[in-house]
């Protein structure tokens, strides 16, 4: 079987990115989105297993230690990493595997895996990023103010990325990135 393709998609958090995997994989049949590991605290509503696999610092530093992270970053105080088996599993059953990663953890994937294809997510502006950020109204303004400060780094690596879609118009943004996976998924890589 042809193995899948991996496709990395990063950009500043409110950027709209969740809601963005989510329509693609409404729309590719054959896309899977892997589920990261964190130590971040679970929002309302959020299952382990599901949005994330939550764990403690020590748990963290257990899945580093036996190398079952394809990479890892720490971010606005708190570790994330992508579970390397299952990424693997899914690629190798011809699967589009995503990744929705920090920018660091992008560049990492891309060092192991350079036939990964790295796809930026930018909010039309730093003040509709904050607006949506607020209105979530999940966070306090301390962590705002933390995922504001990561947002204007993550922006300053957008050009480093293969592909940049301005999350303005959700259908727009949906289409144009549904568009670049099925247009990867045929291209034939060496
Ligand atoms: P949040 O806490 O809002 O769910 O995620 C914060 C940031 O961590 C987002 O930019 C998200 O893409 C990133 N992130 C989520 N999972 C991973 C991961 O496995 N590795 C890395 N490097 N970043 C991740």
């Amino acid at each position: 079987m042809r193995r899948g393709n991996l496709f990395v998609i990063s950009g500043p958090s409110g950027a709209g990115k969740g809601t963005l995997v989510a329509r693609l994989l409404q729309e590719v049949p054959d896309a899977w989105v892997s589920v990261s590991a964190t130590t971040r605290a679970p929002r309302a509503g959020e299952a382990d297993g599901v949005q994330y696999f939550f764990k403690t610092e020590d748990e963290f530093a257990d899945e580093v230690a036996r190398d079952g992270l394809l990479e890892w970053a720490r971010y606005a105080g708190n570790c994330y990493g992508t579970p390397r088996a299952s990424v693997e599993a899914h690629m190798a059953a011809g699967e589009q595997v995503i990744l929705e990663i920090d920018v660091q953890g992008a560049f990492q994937v891309r060092d192991k895996m350079p036939e990964a294809r790295l796809v930026f997510i930018e909010p039309p502006s730093l003040e509709v990023l904050e607006e949506r950020l607020r209105g979530r109204g999940t966070e306090t303004d301390e962590v705002i103010a933390r995922r504001m400060a990561a947002a204007e780094v993550e922006l300053s690596q957008k050009m480093k990325y293969d592909i940049r879609l301005v999350n303005d118009d959700l259908d727009d943004a949906a289409r144009a990135l549904v568009a670049y996976v099925n247009e990867q998924a045929e291209r034939p890589r060496g």
